[in-house]
């Protein structure tokens, strides 16, 4: 009895990590299925100065529209891409599709400079230079237009291979930013010799900036930091106006989070840039 009870959760364990990989295996064949398909779209959140409100950008995020489990979230496949090798394919597609968005907003009258998420893998591809180079031809559009966002801990994965390929896209006039800034361990030493121009710092400081001493004094300090490097400062997570106030008093540069829009299908993003109306942020500060 006693030794079937201890056996049991054992079991139940095996099972369900069972369970996982075989999940997992059905969602790495019907995402090789599902990027030819053309299954996964782009969504945009805008980007704004925080002082004047304008619009700076937007980031492009993955979704997959899975025919049978409907919007899959990224956190979900691009792990399992990333373990694979089909993050290259996939990366190569969400490039294009964001492109011929930003041509589309180009030709439209209103330009808006697009951010692509790189992974880790991306950053190994001697390869991936040349390709941006193509699409941004093909497409018809600027280098300016673009943005690459890459991870700290994607940089620490092979530190001298990566800023290889960040040089030669740096070289090219893409603008590059450290995304989920003060997770990871890169040391001040290393962001000083690395080609980028902003940093964007972690939602989990930010998002209880307005009540917590102890996040506005992290993020204050790494506002200061990144300028004294000559970066710009983006805080993602900024979910309220207050947050956004508290960041006017640090003197952070740009906003990004629910607080301003949601991630939006390019349609939708159309009518909230149509209806948008920037207005100065107050400054607050945070004892
Ligand atoms: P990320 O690049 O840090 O993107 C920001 C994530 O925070 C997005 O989640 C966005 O929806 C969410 N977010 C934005 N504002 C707020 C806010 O105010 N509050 C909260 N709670 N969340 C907010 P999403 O779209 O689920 O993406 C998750 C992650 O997946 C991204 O984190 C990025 O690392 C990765 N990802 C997304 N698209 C791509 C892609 O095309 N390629 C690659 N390699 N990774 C991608
Ligand atoms: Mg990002
Ligand atoms: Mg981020
Ligand atoms: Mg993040």
């Amino acid at each position: 009895e006693t030794a079937k009870a201890q056996g049991h959760p054992v079991l139940v364990h095996e099972q369900a990590a069972d369970e996982k990989s075989s999940h997992k295996l059905v969602l790495l064949s019907d995402l090789r299925r599902g990027i030819s398909r053309r299954e996964l779209v782009l969504h945009y959140q805008p980007k704004i100065d925080i002082g004047s409100g304008a619009l700076v950008g937007a980031e492009a995020l993955v979704r997959w529209n899975h025919p049978e489990l409907g919007f899959v979230p990224p956190d979900r496949f691009i792990p399992i891409a990333e373990q694979t090798g089909l993050i290259h394919p996939l990366t190569h597609y969400v490039l294009d599709a964001a492109l011929v968005q930003a041509r589309t907003w180009q030709q439209a009258g209103t330009p808006v400079r697009v951010a692509v998420n790189l992974s880790a893998r991306n950053l190994l591809n001697d390869e991936l230079p040349g390709q941006i180079a193509e699409l941004l031809t093909a497409n018809g559009v600027s280098a300016a237009l673009l943005e690459l966002e890459v991870t700290e801990s994607a940089i620490m994965t092979d530190p001298q291979r990566a800023r290889r390929v960040l040089n030669e896209l740096a070289g090219m006039g893409i603008g590059l930013s450290i995304d989920d800034f003060g997770t990871g361990y890169t040391s001040i030493g290393q962001l000083r010799h690395l080609p980028v121009h902003e940093l964007k710092i972690d939602r989990s400081f930010v998002t209880a900036l307005a009540t917590d001493a102890t996040d506005a004094m992290i993020v204050r300090s790494i506002v200061e930091l990144g300028h004294n490097l000559g970066l710009s400062i983006v805080a993602e997570g900024v979910e309220d106006d207050a947050t956004r106030c508290v960041l006017a008093g640090v003197g952070c540069d740009i906003a990004q989070g629910f607080g301003i829009s949601r991630p939006l299908p390019a349609g939708r993003f159309d009518e909230w840039m149509a209806a948008y109306e920037a207005r100065p942020a107050v400054s607050l500060s945070v004892q």
